[in-house]
């Protein structure tokens, strides 16, 4: 590609709104443009190294025996309506009327539209396992967007589900799509990990994270310095600091629902009820179960009280409820304030919840007529006690740090969550109708992209791996009014193409400085400059990365750029 005639717009000043490196270089080096707030353009380098992240990640994808489709952004609401998540969702899913006033969501995801596409064509367990994935835009009116493509309301995501007919065969995917994930950031040279993001209760390993690991994350993370455990520092607080005594199991089972009196059935209960949320909870001390309260912000929608009861109560609190709750007493009772913005309340706290309202964190998820001491024992406070740094690892190897987090990627065993409102059922060995029990994957393309740029720059602009890299080779002739740099350059262009390296050059008329400084900026793996030696047939390369200089001829081009 020649510069004159792509569209490269580079900066020479940090945009002011910019605050974290990656985005303030993604503007500089003219890869993307906001149009609003959290809504970006690609611009063709963008574009470009956002097809690459996109091959990697089908390649992994096809690899895995998972097949791509593409579904539609524009979503009836009924399906949403069906799933309950348009009443639960909140102000983060896009909604807007036809006209003929029907109502429709912009996807925000895509387990409601693949779960009923799914129902009316796949009714045998002879055509299960199967696996879909596609890569779509998603929509989510994030109430912060910021730092760039990191958290957009409108991004690229790659989302996969998949469908089975037993939970054998959901772990097996599971443990499939886990290696495919780490194969994926591998290959994009991310320092990463793959985090527990569930609760202990319901096994732990049901739900994965993948973090890149960097200042800027959003996420904490605790790790074991010589293991490869690691934890959202939430999980973390529950998996390290109180495993299950078989008191707490036997106090699990006197609150269980009735004919439901077995931890499993508990952690079932919490994954059918209560744990419609992202960040439910099952909290334990000692021997005794645990309410947690945590929330964001003051919103009915943000409430994030949980619980670890479940059983002597059943009727759902109305959002009203819940924000009284929040209105006349968890503001007054002194919530200690720990990471991650989670609050515990001491045991006289819980005692004083009006109502009684315990839940998750949506609404629609709380219920009411809790009583403290009753429907679970309330511990003292100085049992409870985050995860800290430098605490044993739970699996006995090494001392726990804690580093900061970009989530790029989230997996997910979902069970029947959805085949069982939406009514996706097969007929099994046995010719009986069973909801599918499915999982789901998801990679943040776009935030992918940022989270690479973040890690692969230095103080004169990008540094990206071949893989992202938007061309291979940036051939720079010094002064194109110079016929002997000019035609080199042309004749170096057409013979690396033809050898099909992706190369750009840099035809411009602009000085010197211009150009090297541009180049710097954009961060390609190769430069190869034609300057005043061009006349003898000898080049100055430059590999971005190390700084490393060479000079070959043009003869030796091919033979060295391997
Ligand atoms: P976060 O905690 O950052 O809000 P999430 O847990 O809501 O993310 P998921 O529902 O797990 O996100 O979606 C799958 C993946 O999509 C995430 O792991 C992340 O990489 C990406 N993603 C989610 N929200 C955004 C966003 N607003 N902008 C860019 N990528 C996003
Ligand atoms: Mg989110
Ligand atoms: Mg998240
Ligand atoms: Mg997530």
């Amino acid at each position: 590609m020649k510069q004159t005639v792509t569209f490269i717009p580079t900066l020479r000043e940090t945009p002011a709104d910019a605050e974290v490196r990656s985005h303030q270089l993604l503007l500089r080096a003219g890869f993307i443009r906001q149009n609003t707030s959290g809504i970006y353009s690609f611009l063709p380098l963008g574009k470009r190294v956002l097809q690459k992240v996109e091959t990697v990640i089908r390649e992994e994808m096809e690899a895995a025996n998972s097949v791509e489709i593409f579904m539609p952004a524009l979503q009836q609401a009924e399906l949403w309506q069906e799933s309950g998540r348009w009443y639960t969702y909140g102000d983060e899913l896009m909604r807007l009327k036809d006209r003929n006033d029907r109502e429709f969501a912009l996807g925000a995801t895509h387990e409601e539209v693949i779960t009923s596409l799914l129902r009316d064509e796949i009714k045998s367990y002879k055509k299960l396992p199967l696996n879909l994935f596609q890569i779509q835009s998603k929509f989510r009116d994030e109430k912060r967007p910021r730092f760039g493509l990191l958290r957009g309301r409108e991004f690229l995501m790659k989302d996969a589900y998949s469908f089975h007919a037993t939970s054998e065969s959901l772990d097996e995917t599971y443990d499939v799509m886990m290696q495919a994930y780490k194969n994926i950031f591998t290959r994009l040279g991310l320092n990463f990990r793959a985090v527990i993001a569930d609760s202990g209760a319901i096994g732990g390993k049901d739900n994965h994270e993948f973090m890149v690991l960097s200042e800027i994350g959003e996420d904490t993370i605790a790790y074991s310095d010589t293991s490869s455990y690691a934890a959202n520092i939430e999980m973390a607080a529950v998996n390290v600091t109180y495993p299950v005594s078989d008191e707490t199991a036997r106090a699990m089972e006197k609150v269980a629902t009735p004919g439901k009196n077995t931890i499993a059935d508990i952690a079932e209960f919490f994954q059918t009820t209560a744990d419609k949320c992202i960040k439910t909870m099952v909290f334990k001390a000692d021997d005794e179960l645990v309410i947690v309260l945590a929330r964001g912000d003051h919103e009915v929608n943000d409430v994030k009280v949980k619980h670890a009861t479940g059983a002597t109560v059943v009727e759902m609190a109305t959002p009203e409820e819940v924000q009284h709750l929040l209105d006349c007493d968890i503001g007054s009772l002194g919530p200690i304030n720990l990471p991650g913005d989670i609050r515990l309340f001491a045991d006289h706290a819980v005692e004083n919840i009006v109502n009684g309202i315990a839940g998750a964190n949506e609404s629609g998820y709380h219920y009411k007529n809790v009583t403290p001491g009753k429907d679970f024992t309330v511990p003292a406070f100085h049992d409870l006690r985050f995860i800290q740094e430098g605490d044993a690892s739970p699996d006995g190897q090494g001392t726990i740090q804690f580093a900061k987090g970009i989530e790029v990627g989230h997996i997910f065993k979902l069970g029947t969550t959805y085949s069982i409102p939406l009514k996706g059922t097969f007929l099994n060995d046995q010719g009986k109708a069973m909801p599918y029990i499915m999982g789901c994957y998801g990679i943040g393309v776009s935030r992918v992209l940022a989270a690479v740029a973040e890690q692969f720059q230095d103080d004169d602009g990008f540094t990206w791996p071949n893989i992202v890299a938007p061309y291979e080779v940036h051939l720079v002739p010094v002064n194109v009014k110079d016929d002997v740099q000019r035609e080199l350059g042309e004749e170096l262009y057409a013979l690396l193409k033809n050898n099909r390296y992706e190369v750009l050059l840099d035809d411009r008329k602009e000085r010197a400085g211009v150009k090297f400084t541009d180049a710097d900026l954009i961060g390609l793996p190769i430069r190869i400059t034609i300057g005043k030696k061009a006349a003898e047939g000898i080049l100055e390369v430059k590999i971005r990365r190390t700084g490393e200089t060479f000079e070959w001829t043009r003869d030796e081009v091919l033979e060295k750029i391997q």
